[in-house]
């Protein structure tokens, strides 16, 4: 499928995972992609491996809670590649804790990297995206709809951005098309912690049976980003198998 040719994209926690699939995968639809980031050498190996492979591709870095490197990665974007037309906020921090556990200082970080991050991106690329009649998409998480112990800041944030999604769609509407994928348990680097009875109960919470693949929430925001999501905005689309459906009850 070529439905980006000719198109931009910003992608951040673009060194890894779901952020890193999406880099790729867009850029296989015709996209520059460019990859924002605060883990250099990942983020350059994989803008390098991208162009190997005939794409367009560049690494930035930037860390996506600081106003002054939104600054600068829309001007290293537009030097590279012109205007911008898809923006894809992804990178994320969690500090894992009850809320009174979590310093202040946790929260003020998990909030900033979770939530204001996508309140940045657009402050920095509105223009761009109204000039290119644009996309965006941010990552959300299931955890915007049901709550495990222990993610306080990363839940508040993550229904934040699906409340903030939905306000821009009908702030920035009809120019600007702005979307969320919500994945469930997907296997990233994210997992590494996480021993194979995690991995399994996890997988069972499903109604797939399976944790999901990267690929598999690239497709998504993929879709999203193109035309053949012309008509919609302002949704938050569960990317989970199942997973924030599923109960089990005696
Ligand atoms: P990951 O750990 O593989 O990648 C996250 C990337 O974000 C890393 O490359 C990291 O360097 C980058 N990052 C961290 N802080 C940053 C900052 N301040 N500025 C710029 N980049 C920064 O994680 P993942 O599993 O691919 O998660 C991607 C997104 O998917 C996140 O928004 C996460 O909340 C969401 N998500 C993931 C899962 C899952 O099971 N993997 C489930 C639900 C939601």
């Amino acid at each position: 499928m070529n439905r980006l040719t000719e198109r931009t994209a910003v992608i951040t926690g673009a060194a890894s995972g779901i952020g890193a699939a999406s880099a790729v995968r867009l850029a296989a639809e015709g996209a520059a992609v460019v990859l924002a980031d605060i883990a250099d050498e990942r983020g350059a190996a994989l803008a390098q491996e991208i162009q190997d492979g005939g794409g367009r591709a560049a690494f930035v870095r930037c860390d996506v809670s600081s106003e002054q490197d939104w600054y600068h990665l829309r001007e290293r974007a537009h030097r590279l590649f012109g205007s911008v037309d898809i923006v894809h906020s992804n990178a994320f921090t969690h500090t894992y804790g009850p809320a009174h556990k979590l310093s202040p200082g946790d929260w003020d970080r998990d909030i900033a990297v979770n939530l204001k991050a996508p309140y940045l991106a657009v402050r920095t690329f509105l223009g761009d995206l109204r000039a290119t009649r644009g996309s965006f998409v941010a990552t959300s998480s299931v955890h915007a709809l049901c709550s495990l112990p222990g993610y306080p800041a990363y839940a508040a944030a993550k229904g934040g951005m699906c409340a903030l999604i939905r306000q821009l769609a009908v702030e920035y509407g009809p120019d600007v098309r702005f979307n969320s994928v919500l994945p469930g348990p997907v296997l990233t680097e994210n997992w590494q912690d996480v021993d194979e009875e995690g991995r399994l109960l996890s997988a069972r919470a499903t109604a797939l049976g399976r944790l999901g693949r990267p690929e598999e929430v690239a497709a998504a925001v993929a879709f999203l980003a193109s035309d053949d999501a012309s008509y919609i905005t302002g949704t938050n689309l569960t990317v989970d198998g199942g997973w924030a459906v599923k109960k089990e009850s005696k």
